[in-house]
């Protein structure tokens, strides 16, 4: 491209809802994310224009990075590489020309969005000068309906910005303009899809895992935390609690009756992850529970289990079916990390015909024989706290 163009990128956001006070918030979140999400990378500045941001390039910022970094940021709606130049009916004609002569084509169009109203001409008759500029130098043929390419201009107080390709962005909201919760993260296929639905409605969250070494091997905790790095992309920071499970499942093992055990299992995990929350500053937990697809997620027994937590407990998976979670854990890059082997701390300790009809007053029965508090004081002592960033 001719390099006397000025190159960036326009990012658009979903306005629905923006009023006020709240808009600012999200545009300011939203362009610290941006600034986050390019760390180490090359860029001008990052700034606020009616209803969109801009993202300065420099002369050597690699656009595949950028593209693959703004892809991954909640809150943007789609995003494309630009150039600017100054309204001047002759410097858009020249400059749409450079832009889409690097593509081929046999039919095009020109989609003009005028927000520069002092501009002499209006929307079609940019359109109508420029599509005949493009149409005599290309031999290509001006095609309103799905042509080949479209040829995008849009003006503003800030210059004429021409491009040809939108690019979707994940949509959400930045995180960060919402409150933090504390997400229990196995190494399985829900978690982290409930954990990245939970992230893109602009909440930060901290992580929890619980692991029952030295029974079961290293894998599930390095798989965990894989995928704490990979959630991080989204949140540019994360900490991750790592629990020692053991204790509190021997205990559970050895003194109650083996139908109750996954409920009790989950109802010290909950008590371990609000204890989190508190020190988080977080206000709810989220889950991968999905109701029925496991004897521990019975709508009896996830009553049984949320019993124990004065914070809400949020479950984005509860309603969809599997192959849904698994299309949309492909997407986001999970899949792969959660079904790498591994041995989940449960396998070891799960009694083969689990209650599943569980109730909470004889889960608070059998539990007031076995001091558990203690045990989960020890057990968040022994926790081991770990710092991720992008
Ligand atoms: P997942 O695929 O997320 O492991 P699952 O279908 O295997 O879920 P369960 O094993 O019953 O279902 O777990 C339900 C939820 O409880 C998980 O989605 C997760 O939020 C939490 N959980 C289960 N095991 C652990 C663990 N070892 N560490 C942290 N959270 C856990
Ligand atoms: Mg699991």
């Amino acid at each position: 491209m001719d390099a006397a163009l000025e190159r960036l990128f326009l990012i658009h956001y979903h306005e629905v809802g923006l009023k006020g006070k709240n808009r600012s918030r999200f545009e300011n979140q939203l362009v610290r994310n941006i600034e986050h999400a390019l760390k180490g990378v090359s860029r001008g500045a990052v700034r606020r224009i009616t209803g969109r941001l801009l993202l300065e390039l420099a002369p050597d910022t690699p656009s595949d990075i950028v593209r693959e970094r703004l892809a991954g940021v909640f809150g943007i709606a789609n995003f494309s590489e630009a150039v600017r130049v100054p309204s001047t009916i002759e410097a858009i004609r020249e400059a749409a020309w450079a832009v889409v002569r690097k593509a081929r084509f046999a039919s095009f169009k020109i989609a003009t969005k005028r927000a520069d109203k002092s501009f002499p001409l209006n929307s079609n008759e940019i359109n109508r000068d420029v599509g005949a500029c493009v149409e005599t130098r290309s031999q290509a043929q001006v095609k309103m309906e799905r042509p080949d390419l479209t040829c995008f201009i849009e003006l503003s107080p800030q210059g004429t910005f021409i491009y040809t390709r939108k690019i979707p962005g994940p949509g959400g909201l930045p995180v960060g303009v919402n409150e933090r919760a504390v997400s229990l993260l196995s190494s399985g296929i829900d978690s982290p899809v409930a954990s990245y639905r939970i992230m893109k409605r602009g909440v930060r969250l901290a992580f929890v895992h619980f692991h029952s070494q030295p029974y079961t091997d290293r894998n599930s905790q390095r798989n965990t935390e894989e995928l704490v790095r990979l959630l991080t992309r989204h949140q540019f920071r994360s900490t991750l609690y790592l629990v020692p499970f053991v204790e509190i499942q021997r205990r559970i093992m050895t003194d109650t009756p083996p139908g109750y055990r996954v409920v009790l299992y989950r109802r010290a995990m909950f008590r371990i992850a609000e204890a989190v929350a508190l020190r988080e500053g977080a206000q709810a937990l989220v889950t991968g529970e999905n109701v029925g697809q496991v004897a521990s997620q019975t709508l009896s027994n996830l009553r049984a289990i949320e019993t124990v937590t004065a914070l809400p407990v949020l479950r984005p998976l509860s309603g969809d079916n599997k192959e849904e979670i698994i299309a949309e854990a492909r997407r986001i890059g999970t899949y792969e990390i959660s079904t790498e082997p591994y041995e989940d701390c449960c396998t070891v300790f799960v009694p083969k015909h689990p209650e599943t009809r569980a109730d909470p007053e004889t889960a608070q029965d059998i539990e007031s024989h076995l001091d558990l508090g203690a045990l989960i004081e020890q057990t968040l002592n022994a926790t081991e706290v770990k710092r991720f960033r992008l």
